[in-house]
This record gives structure tokens, sequence and C-alpha cells, in this order.
């Protein structure tokens, strides 16, 4: 098991910077999710780390050792990371055991030794008995949890999953996502672990790097992602926040602001330190938010109810926000009809923090 550190790493392509300036420290035994949109830099990260590209500037280590940075770069084969693919990338002319027990092969460890390893990791993903099969013989989880067992019997200290569930059914994820938190649980491995999916990284990570544009927009738990989104990227990007056009009029005790939304008066959640300060933003989720036929709240206008089963979607525009439509969702039963007028409450919020210069 290792410690992973990223400081201040950047990649360049010619002169566009895929990752700019990360900086990342991964704790023996944490599982950290790196999250963003296409294109936002994941892939070259994780090439990063494990070897296959070098850093332009910065430091990558593992443990005490440095990786990649001034002095060179170590091989990938030097790393100890191991990596799951999301095609598995398994040989089809192997069976499971041989593929499983190939790098041992190549390391020249004694057979029966390289067998009981292969044994153990077998039983470790839950597929013992299928050594003797080959891939083709195996479902989509299956081959995974092969490709798993894998890169286990070489022992690394550091795992990284790239996207490992994209190939798979919608079932088949939920299940997989389970065996991956029993496994790391088990195993206690170091995991750093690639998706654009948001509910598979809150679903397994103690923390989340989202990234955006190859800058590290947050590195948090997935509550504090949710609650408290370091900017607009974040907020949308999670859960696809609710964000408000607020004026921060003062600071309050405990952790609080007072803001002016909409022309209406709150008391917001807030960092500490905040100032009052024009064209800043609230960040509300569906939870925060209702909207009623009538009684106090903000006017406004209900553009469309989608009904979808146990809620429904809803569009609002506010009439003191032109331009400005609001999306979200509300538990049924929802009394409100599209084309209506009604009001919306908001009963908390996050003051989006000020960006800080670059
Ligand atoms: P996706 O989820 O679509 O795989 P990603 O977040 O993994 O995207 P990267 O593959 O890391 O993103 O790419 C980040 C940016 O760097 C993209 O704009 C990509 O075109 C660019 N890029 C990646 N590799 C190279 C390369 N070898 N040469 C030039 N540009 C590259």
């Amino acid at each position: 098991m290792a410690r992973l550190t990223l400081d201040n790493v950047t990649k360049s392509f010619a002169d566009f910077d895929a990752v700019r300036d990360v900086s990342i420290d991964v704790g023996d035994g944490e599982f950290l999710a790196v999250l963003g949109p296409s294109g936002c830099g994941k892939t070259t990260l994780l090439r990063l780390i494990a070897g296959f590209e070098k850093v332009t500037s910065g430091e990558i280590r593992i443990g005490n050792e440095v990786m990649s940075g001034k002095g060179g770069s170590v091989a990938p084969e030097k790393r100890r990371v191991g990596i799951v693919f999301q095609n598995y990338a398994l040989w089809p002319h192997m069976t499971v055991a041989e593929n499983i027990g190939y790098s041992l092969k190549v390391a020249k460890l004694d057979k029966a030794a390289a067998r009981r390893k292969v044994e153990d990791a077998l039983a470790l993903v839950n597929l013992q008995g299928l050594g003797e099969r080959r891939p083709a013989n195996l479902s989509g989880g299956q081959r995974q949890r092969v490709a798993l067992a894998r890169c286990l019997v070489a022992a690394p200290s550091l795992v990284l999953f790239d996207e490992p569930l994209a190939n798979l059914d919608v079932h088949l994820r939920a299940s997989m996502e389970d065996e991956f938190a029993a496994f790391h649980k088990r195993t206690g491995t170091t995991i750093v672990y690639i998706t654009h999916d948001q509910a598979e990284a809150m679903a397994l990570a103690d923390r989340i790097a989202v990234m955006d544009h190859g800058r590290l927009a947050q590195l948090a738990t997935p509550r504090q992602l949710y609650r408290e989104p370091a900017n607009e990227m974040v907020s949308s990007f999670i859960s696809q926040g609710i964000l408000l056009p607020a004026d921060v009029l003062s600071a309050e005790e405990g952790g609080h602001c007072k803001v002016r939304v909409l022309g209406t008066e709150l008391v917001v959640r807030c960092r500490t330190g905040e100032r009052p300060r024009a064209g800043a933003r609230i960040c509300c989720r569906s939870a925060d938010v209702q909207v009623v036929p009538d009684g106090p709240g903000l006017d406004g206008h209900v553009k469309r109810v989608i009904y979808q089963g146990g809620s429904a979607r809803i569009e609002f525009t506010p009439s003191a926000g032109p331009d400005l439509t609001l999306h979200f969702e509300q538990p049924d039963p929802v009394m409100l009809e599209s084309g209506t007028q009604a009001r919306l409450r908001i009963r908390s919020g996050w003051l989006i923090p000020a960006a800080r210069a670059a």
C-alpha cells in the first residue's frame, strides 16, 4: 500500500495544457475518484501516474519515491502500479488462470507459488473455480473481475481504475460497484478511480477530485462537494445545482451570510471570511427549494412540469430574474400546472466562494 502525491503537476502537449498545476495527496488506503466531463484531463492524469507520460513540470511520488519530476521518470513496469482498464484487455487465447498468472510467469516465479497466488487472487474477486475458462465464456462483470485479479496478483502498491464500468449494463454496474467497494474494504488498497459518472464516484470514493479543463476544480468528500461546491462548475456538474444571482450583504455568525437574491433577503451557508460583494451566486439543491401555487416566496411562472413517477421536474422562471430558468425536482404530489403563476420558497443555500486569482 502507498501514499500517492501529485505536486503542482502540469502536462502540456505542444502549447496546450491537458493537466494544469494539479496537486493531490492520496492517503495510504484511500479511495480517490477523479471525476469530470470529457476532455478535462482525467485520462492524462492516469497516464502520468502510471508512467505512460512524463510530467512537463511538477512531481509525482509514490510513498517517498519520486516517480516523475525534474530528475526523470521511473518506467511504468517499475512503479508497482496496477491498472484496470474499461475494455479489460484480457488475452483471448489464454485461460482465466493464465491471464491472471501471466506477470508471475514473466517474473519466473516458482510454478506452485504462482498457482497459489492465482488461486488467492481468484478468491479475492469471487471467481473460484473459473480458472480454466476462456474470457470469451465469461460475462462482462466476470471479465472485469479477472482484470482486477490480474492486476492484484502483482501486489501493486496502488491500483488505477480507468472507467472500469463504462462497458457494462446498468444492473451489472450497480453490482460491480458493490464488488469494488467490498474489494477496497477487504484489501485496503490505495485506489485512484477515473470516471465521468458522478453517482459512481459518490458511491465509491472517500474523496473526489473534480477536474475542469485540466485544473483541479475541487478535492473534497462527496458530501462536501454536494453541500459546499467550490465554484459554479462543481455546483452544476454535481447533481445540477440550482444557481441564483446574489449580492452578499453581511457575514453572520457560524458560517452564515446574509444575501439578497432576486430582491429578497436570505441567510445562507458560506465559507468563513466572506465580505459584502455584488455579483455572487448561491447554489441550492432541489431539497432546498419548493415551488408552491401561492403564499410567501419569490413570484414567478411555471414553464413546464414533467412528471417522472415519484417526482416531477419543474422549470420555473422568477419574475425578478429575466432570462433565468431554474430546473429542479420536486417529490409528488406536485400541485402545479404548466403555464401558471407560482411562488418559489428557498429554505437554504450555499454561497459560492469568490474565485481566487489564478
Ligand atoms: P474522456 O473522458 O473523453 O476520455 P479525459 O477527461 O480523459 O476525456 P484526456 O484524454 O486526458 O481527457 O484529454 C484532455 C485534453 O488533452 C483533451 O483536450 C485532449 O484532446 C488532449 N490530449 C490528450 N492527449 C493528447 C496528446 N497525446 N496530444 C495532444 N493532446 C492530447
